[in-house]
């Protein structure tokens, strides 16, 4: 069984198909996110401040600045993806130095508490066979005056989350497993996030224990459906916008290979030719549909004023059919409930109902019944490949 980590847990979560070609093909891309980008920058020169402090040398705070300016154009590549249009490059350098200039003033001279380890690897297992090991870095773990070990992690990330949120964060609490376990001396573990746009610090602690044998318990299933898994599907969701696989993904080869295109050529290819043809198939029908209902209408009402039931047009007529329909309340409509009930006490239910296949379909798909009876009933079944088409307008970055 491979060593896992956080981050591999994450993908999976975010993304199967994400997470087969990152980790299991071994697939590697140059491409990364400057949200990423920024973030390695910063964690850099924060882990040199602390590294420093620590052999007592205090760098100045324009000193931290500068090497994190030559770090930034030391490893600046062309492979860096900014998808926010209305950002550059620029824009996030300086927000990253805002953010160190904002910690350095609040922490230095970085003598608060003892750093006992910057950027630390911890490789532990969860369970006693020693069968699910993870591994991952702390950013920076520290001993505080009062005898508290901190587990510190560095975010750069526009977004605050809320405590509740930090709580059930999985990532620092399995580092507070590892910790535990390489020095089961440790005790008194807090977990500290510090969001440095927002100069805040938000602090979590696991206890009681059964907490934490409650996330390792959890994590194990995790880990276990993922070797268990044989389809890594795609998942979509805005991460998509970061994603270092789109010329692999089914769900953005497409944009992917039209992105290199000379707008001329773009017009001409196959699937962009179709798509423009479906749309506007799809757009005249819509208006017919809407038109013809307009009609129809307008000869029921002719036919009822005028007292008729045939109309004549050029070469053709059309015939209007009065009648009664009796109704029936639908599934979800009130009354259907008495309804159903009126017809199984009178026995007759077997001579009005009719099996849903798509209910079953679903029922067995997802497992809902007794895997026997599943059995049982999917030899009456057979596959057949079906597909979908849905039309869907892109979104203004994408056009
Ligand atoms: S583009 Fe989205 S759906 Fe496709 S692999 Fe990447 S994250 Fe998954």
């Amino acid at each position: 069984m491979p060593v896992y980590s956080h981050s591999q847990l994450s993908t999976y979560e975010e993304c199967p198909l994400k997470f087969k070609l990152c980790y299991r093909d071994k697939i590697k891309r140059d491409r990364e996110g400057i949200e990423a980008f920024l973030g390695s920058m910063v964690h850099e020169a924060l882990r040199k401040c602390y590294d420093d402090a620590r052999r007592s040398r205090l760098n100045t705070l324009d000193e931290i600045l500068a090497g994190y300016d030559s770090l930034w154009l030391k490893n600046w590549h062309d492979d860096i993806i900014i998808s926010r249009k209305e950002m550059a490059a620029d824009h996030y350098r300086a927000s990253g130095k805002k953010m160190l200039e904002t910690y350095y003033q609040r922490h230095a001279p970085f003598n608060r508490d003892i750093t006992l380890g910057t950027e630390m690897w911890v490789t532990f297992s969860l369970d006693e066979a020693n069968k699910y090991r993870l591994r991952g870095i702390i950013d920076r773990l520290s001993l505080t005056p009062d005898g508290v070990h901190h587990i510190n992690d560095y975010k750069t990330s526009a977004h605050l989350p809320g405590q509740e949120e930090v709580d059930n964060d999985r990532q620092l609490a399995l580092y507070q497993i590892g910790v535990q376990k390489k020095w089961p001396d440790i005790k008194d573990v807090k977990l500290v996030w510090h969001y440095l746009a927002f100069d805040r610090e938000l602090v979590s602690a696991r206890h009681p224990a059964e907490k934490l044998a409650r996330l390792a318990v959890d994590t194990i299933k995790l880990i276990d459906e993922i070797e268990a898994t044989e389809e890594f599907s795609p998942r979509e969701s805005l991460l998509c916008d970061w994603c270092e696989y789109p010329d692999l993904c089914p769900n953005r080869k497409h944009f992917f290979t039209l992105e290199a295109l000379p707008a001329n050529e773009y017009l001409k290819e196959p699937g962009v030719v179709l798509v423009n043809q479906y749309a506007k198939l799809r757009e005249e029908a819509r208006k017919i549909d809407e038109e013809t209902a307009l009609v129809k209408e307008a000869l029921v009402e002719y036919a009822r004023r005028a007292g008729v039931t045939a109309i004549r047009g050029s070469d053709r007529q059309v015939r209007v059919k009065f009648d009664e329909k009796l109704k029936f309340p639908g599934r979800k409509e009130p009354g259907r409930k008495e309804l159903d009930e009126t017809i199984m006490e009178a026995g007759k239910w077997q001579e009005v109902s009719q099996l849903d296949t798509t209910a079953l379909a679903r029922a067995i798909q997802e497992e809902l019944w007794d895997i026997k009876l599943i059995e049982k009933v999917v030899k009456h079944g057979s596959l057949e490949e079906t597909s979908a088409v849905y039309l869907s307008k892109l979104k203004d970055d994408e056009k």
